[in-house]
């Protein structure tokens, strides 16, 4: 049975060019959707941009253009970055779409009608940056704690939503469901939210259209436009369809959200609570991640702090760089970059591990079986150790990718390939083909098909994440367009598959060493 995978990143501001860590939660949606496509779900992956609201008003303002304008150039960037980037991505939604702009009025008059709007007037401290009033708590030395910007004093009436009297309920489903919020910090902060009685208030979600036109009007009140989240959370049920596309119902039984932990209440309570409130399921699973540092004294002077990915894809290749971010950050914890760091692990996972067992296993090929996938004679204990991690590797990453550990996944590619090359160290075929015995030449033989079988699984389990490169691997080893049908875990759990006979080619290095970077001063 087909099973459904709706996957989203968080649709991206469009008030910079794309950074790291929305490269990162790019990437690994990416990963996820490819994985899923492998693993025969139906998936749908969706990336976007979001593009109303007071910030964007303000750049247009400075500017002296309309802020569709300022929006129209960073989407424009988003986008093209992201294909220069190979993402394969389904919908490459904008707030400023008219299939978004109804379905938000749709929603809007449907929770309005559900009695769950009133209006009312409000004073207070509003931060511009977070497009909100500010409760003491958001605050520090009289400026919001998350722009550092004094917020200024205002009287509005406005429209809010009344979110705290749904707090129990989902406080209620989060306790009962687990991984509904992951890993299980941000679970608990999200818990930490619904009971703190000070805490969160009712969701003001209107903006008067004489102080802030940029946005999608209320249906029931045109002297008023949306808040900027209220509008942005909807993008996940416009881009599929709600509410009765053909589509819709079918994917939304298997959505999740990726996440930067930045905008965890949001997602976690605001959203959840929208959901219900008009008639659709909760989503599956929040999957949150961590903060991306970058030391500012080892990243060249002329990228400040801010690495750009298309200059990191210039200098590496992005399956590199990609790696690097995917292996390097724990799903859920902080990371620091450095060139340093992607320098070294590229050259110990790519170049030394995998692209060295590939190209050892290639040269020998090609001299010893005739550039041809040799006949295994029977296999021995070792080739049997191996044979038995196979399903084991493709079940751990089976799993660790379904709980969106990406890193763990990869940790798991690593370590079976850490065998294969123990394996071949121990069996050393190059010693053994100099005795030229019948017997010697078939434990050479023997050899050379578990490598080449070892990196068809590698190649298989590692597509998801080395798009580009898993299919070279496979032309390489005599298994050309296996991927096109490949059903994962199954087939990477599967031993024996590679033809006796099937032509091997040497080819470049997949991954040469990089030279370590020369610093000035
Ligand atoms: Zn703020």
């Amino acid at each position: 049975m087909t099973r459904a995978f709706y996957v989203t990143t968080p649709i991206y501001y469009v008030n910079a060019e794309p950074h790291i860590g929305q490269t990162y939660a790019t990437a690994v949606v990416d990963t996820l959707a490819r994985y899923h496509r492998l693993a025969g779900d139906e998936t749908f992956f969706l990336t976007g941009t979001d593009e109303h609201g007071e910030k964007v008003a303000e750049v247009a303002e400075k500017r002296g253009v309309a802020p569709k304008e300022v929006a129209d150039q960073y989407a424009k960037a988003f986008r093209s970055t992201w294909d220069t980037l190979g993402f394969s991505y389904d919908r490459f939604i904008r707030t400023t779409d008219p299939d978004h702009i109804a379905t938000v009025q749709t929603i809007l008059q449907k929770v309005y009608d559900a009695g769950e709007i009133y209006f009312q007037e409000y004073e207070g401290l509003y931060c511009i940056g977070c497009e909100r009033f500010l409760t003491e708590r958001d605050m520090q030395d009289g400026l919001c704690r998350d722009h550092e910007r004094a917020p200024e004093q205002r009287k509005e009436s406005n429209y809010f939503f009344r979110i705290t009297r749904h707090f129990a309920w989902l406080a209620d489903h989060i306790e009962k469901h687990p991984d509904f919020i992951r890993p299980e910090g941000f679970r608990n902060e999200a818990l930490a939210m619904l009971h703190d009685e000070s805490g969160l208030g009712d969701l003001c979600i209107s903006r008067p259209k004489d102080r802030l036109a940029w946005g999608i009007e209320l249906p029931f009140d045109r002297d008023y436009v949306c808040y900027v989240w209220f509008d942005a959370l909807i993008n996940y049920l416009t881009a599929i369809g709600y509410p009765a596309g053909p589509n819709f119902e079918r994917l939304w039984k298997g959505a999740e959200h990726v996440i930067g932990k930045d905008i965890v209440k949001p997602h976690a309570i605001f959203w959840p609570i929208l959901l219900r409130v008009i008639g659709v399921p909760l989503y599956l699973h929040l999957n949150v991640h961590g903060y991306w540092t970058v030391d500012e004294r080892k990243v060249s002077k002329s990228l400040g702090n801010k690495i750009d990915p298309l200059v990191m894809k210039q200098r590496y290749g992005f399956e590199a760089f990609r790696y690097f971010l995917l292996r390097h950050m724990v799903f859920g914890l902080d990371s620091s970059f450095t060139e340093e760091g992607l320098v070294a692990r590229v050259n110990a996972d790519l170049a030394n591990n995998l692209g060295n067992l590939l190209s050892r296993t290639l040269n020998m090929t090609a001299r010893y079986a005739g550039g041809q996938v040799p006949e295994p004679g029977p296999p021995g204990d070792l080739e049997i150790e191996i044979a038995e991690a196979a399903p084991q590797v493709a079940e751990k990453v089976d799993r660790h990718l379904r709980r969106c550990q990406v890193s763990r996944a990869l940790e798991a590619i690593f370590e079976f390939l850490d065998a294969v090359n123990r394996y071949l160290e121990t069996r050393a075929p190059w010693q053994a083909a100099k005795a030229g015995t019948a017997e010697s030449d078939r434990l050479v033989a023997t050899t050379l098909y578990t490598s080449c079988e070892a990196l068809r699984v590698t190649a298989l389990l590692i597509a998801p994440f080395l798009p580009e490169t898993a299919p070279m691997i496979l032309e390489r080893i005599g298994a050309p367009g296996a991927l096109e049908t490949a059903r994962l875990p199954d087939d990477a759990a599967r031993w024996g598959v590679l033809r006796p006979g099937a032509p091997t080619k040497k080819g470049e290095a997949l991954f040469p060493r990089i030279e370590p970077l020369e610093r000035d001063g």
